[in-house]
């Protein structure tokens, strides 16, 4: 590390030192230990509006919402009521209930889909989509694009070399070869590429699946007609469209990126995988599309799928009332709150210098430490870490918390007030600054 990683947090460093002794990594989800920024990760103990705050009483305003659901900023007293009062009523029935019959009306109401359902988690509505386009269509072949991220689902953790159609190598050891093998790895944004692999394979794909608007290599947004195409190339070769919104769905906009192309351009995913901001900051994500397709789902249809929590009522309550709350007047100030920094960050790096691409999808953005536009994995790689770390740590000393990586988005919310808006752009110069001296 060219740069000391800022301040000292004696309760997080504590905490994490129990949770190394018995939690791979002191963490539960690998990005949230700090790895590629350096530092201790800090320890939250509580969260209000727009702010963190850790185990040392050191308050941040928060620029990760939990990696995207808490749209709403945290601790929202309505949804605070909604699943207080949910609580009263016991927690888990293994029985449907009426929360998730609304949520779902919901889901269908403001998106492309016409039949849902519930899961748990991100990954789980990915591989559940998957098992399904494969029973639907009797093929096992899946194309994925390079630096899309579909939660940690054996099929899609492939990556693969250069170039065109390449039958996908495992990207981390516990993938067989026979899993990684059935999943084609294309760069993003290439037509051609998605041309060749249909070409030579198109009679086995049984799904393509993408980002709706990629956001876990950084926000890398699909370039115009993009998706219309993929969309009309599935069609024509009898393949399942399945657009992931997990990240963007009731994040980007109202209706997810969705409304932001295909509603515009009028053409409709086969599946939609959703998670994140439908569960309001419980564990829900969902997958929904077209009726015939979801009918094959048991026990309707004979693709199986299942959940002991699938649909749980406290978690369909927060979402239920988390997206019953996000109206158009929440999507305009959040885009108003992202215009604010992404200008202060833009006027910060220029001063000083640094080669920057701030690329943006609705209400969700990120900045690439090199010269722009971003619109593939490879290009992504060329972001200076070293200089994103040094912005971090500026950052966090002066109370804004960053996603700790380079590779991922940045995520706000309605709460993120004038007066949180103004604490970002405050920091912003010496940050600017710090960034800049690494690269000098
Ligand atoms: C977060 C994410 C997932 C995985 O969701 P989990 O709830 O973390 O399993 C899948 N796809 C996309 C696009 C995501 O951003």
């Amino acid at each position: 590390m060219t740069y000391d990683p800022a301040g000292s947090v004696p309760a997080s460093e504590a905490l994490f030192a129990r949770a190394n002794a018995v939690i791979p990594g002191g963490v539960n989800s690998p990005v949230r230990a700090f790895a590629a920024v350096g530092g201790t990760p800090r320890f939250i103990a509580s969260a209000q509006g727009a702010y963190l705050t850790d185990a040392d009483g050191n308050r941040y305003v928060d620029l990760i919402c939990s990696w995207g659901p808490m749209l709403l900023g945290h601790a929202h007293p309505e949804v605070q009521a909604a699943v207080a009062a949910a609580i009263t009523r016991g927690t888990s029935y293994g029985a449907p209930t009426q929360p998730e019959v609304e949520l779902a009306e919901e889901i269908v109401g403001r998106t492309p889909v016409e039949k849902v359902r519930f899961v748990s988690s991100g990954t789980e509505a990915t591989m559940s989509a998957i098992r399904l386009a494969r029973g639907f269509t009797g093929r096992d072949l899946i194309i994925k694009f390079a630096g899309n991220y579909h939660g940690h689902v054996d099929s899609l953790l492939a990556a693969a070399g250069s170039g065109l159609a390449t039958l996908g190598v495992s990207s981390t050891p516990g993938v067989p070869a026979s899993s990684a093998g059935q999943t084609i790895v294309l760069p993003y944004n290439d037509r051609a590429a998605v041309t060749a692999a249909f070409a030579a394979h198109g009679d086995q794909i049984a799904a393509l699946i993408t980002e709706a608007s990629p956001g876990n290599m950084g926000v890398v947004p699909p370039a115009p007609g993009f998706n219309a195409f993929l969309a009309e190339t599935c069609t024509r070769h009898g393949a399942l469209f399945i657009s992931d919104e997990v990240m963007t769905g009731f994040r980007a906009a109202r209706e997810g990126q969705w409304e932001l192309d295909g509603k515009v351009e009028g053409w409709k995913p086969d599946l939609v995988t959703f998670g994140k901001v439908m569960g309001g900051g419980l564990p829900a994500a969902a997958f929904g599309g077209r009726a015939d397709v979801m009918a094959m789902l048991s026990p309707a249809g004979p693709v199986y799928q299942a959940g002991t929590l699938s649909g749980n009522p406290i978690a369909t309550t927060a979402g239920l009332t988390t997206l019953r709350l996000a109206t158009d007047e929440v999507y305009a100030r959040i885009n108003r709150a992202a215009d604010l920094i992404t200008n202060g960050i833009g006027d910060a790096l220029g001063k000083v210098g640094v080669a920057h691409a701030i690329q943006r999808t609705g209400t969700m953005f990120s900045v690439f430490f090199c010269d722009g536009p971003v619109t593939n994995f490879d290009e992504a790689k060329r972001t200076n870490d070293q200089a994103y770390a040094a912005f971090f740590h500026s950052m966090m000393s002066q109370g804004v918390y960053l996603p700790p990586s380079a590779y991922e988005a940045w995520f706000l919310s309605s709460a993120h007030d004038e007066t949180a808006v103004a604490q970002v752009l405050e920091a912003l110069p010496s940050a600017a600054e710090a960034a800049g001296r690494v690269i000098a």
